[in-house]
């Protein structure tokens, strides 16, 4: 089998799967992560011959593909922000709208920083493969990173990812809907994050299999009833926990901007600000005490 032979399977056996644009993204990607080569290089030389073993190790991730398993679990490895992260079945894959949240943080932390004497501390909650606080401790060096999750499971990913990106970022066990005192909480910070989980049982049936049956649940799904019960409590918390310059970011619901946004007006939150991400949906939010 040639290289261009392999793209070609990958093509035929995912069609019941995946659409033709997110076969040609996946097909590409287990390619050169396999063969350790380039897009560019795969695409110059299509006639370059497969070790058996090679052949072997594409039929076993095509199956596992057929399956509805994200390639990013397959592969065990992801990329955001242009920075590398670990994952795996206990951590949600990170998206590309988070990192456009993670690109306004970054941009309003430079504000924050001429405007306040005092900008020292992050805090993210529910934080999955650590995706938001290494990424922004990259970027933002001199800031004390905190970063909390229910999951220890998910914590154990989050650390090696920190590990694997060189950046020290502390990590606490906690859950953030029945917060016990932990004195590792009970600080003031610059920003309060958090990416919760916000789909609603209802929005499940539209959902792809392979984030259904594959991504934790516990990271994605809340109550039709209660849809912004992360929302009204990380609120809550930001009340009691944001400096006075503070600002409190959040990833939403496209289908929720308006509410979320009452909600946060109702505790008193002020200059708050809706943005789309890249496809035009509602998707982040931030304000001020
Ligand atoms: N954006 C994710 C998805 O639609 C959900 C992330 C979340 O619930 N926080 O799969």
């Amino acid at each position: 089998m040639i290289i261009s032979d392999a793209l070609q399977l990958f093509t035929e056996s995912l069609s019941a799967v995946y659409d033709k644009d997110e076969i040609d993204s996946i097909k590409y990607l287990v390619l050169s992560d396999i063969l350790q080569t380039s897009k560019a290089k795969l695409h110059a030389f299509p006639d370059e011959k497969l070790d058996e073993a090679t052949v072997q190790k594409f039929q076993q991730i095509i199956q596992k593909l057929q399956t509805g398993e994200p390639v990013q679990y397959i592969l065990g490895h992801t990329e955001f922000y242009g920075l590398p992260f670990k994952v795996n079945p206990s951590v949600l894959i990170p998206r590309p709208e988070t990192e456009e949240l993670v690109e306004w943080v970054l941009s309003e932390s430079q504000k924050l920083k001429v405007k306040s004497q005092k900008f020292d501390s992050i805090l993210d909650i529910g934080t999955g493969s650590g995706c938001i606080p290494i990424a922004l401790k990259k970027h933002l060096p001199q800031t004390q990173v905190t970063s909390v999750d229910i999951s220890a499971i998910a914590l154990q990913t989050a650390k090696q990812n920190a590990e694997l990106n060189e950046v020290e970022v502390q990590f606490i066990e906690a859950d953030i809907l029945n917060p016990t005192h932990n004195p590792q909480l009970a600080t003031r910070n610059s920003i309060i994050i958090s990416n919760p989980p916000y789909v609603t049982e209802h929005e499940q049936l539209e959902m792809h299999t392979n984030v259904l049956n594959h991504e934790p649940h516990n990271a994605l799904f809340v109550p039709d009833n209660d849809p912004l019960i992360f929302y009204r409590v990380i609120a809550d918390f930001a009340l009691q926990h944001l400096e006075p310059n503070g600002l409190l970011f959040f990833e939403i619901n496209e289908n929720l901007g308006k509410e979320t946004i009452e909600l946060l007006a109702g505790k008193g939150f002020k200059n708050i600000e809706l943005r789309q991400d890249m496809r035009g949906k509602d998707r982040m939010i931030k304000a001020n005490l």
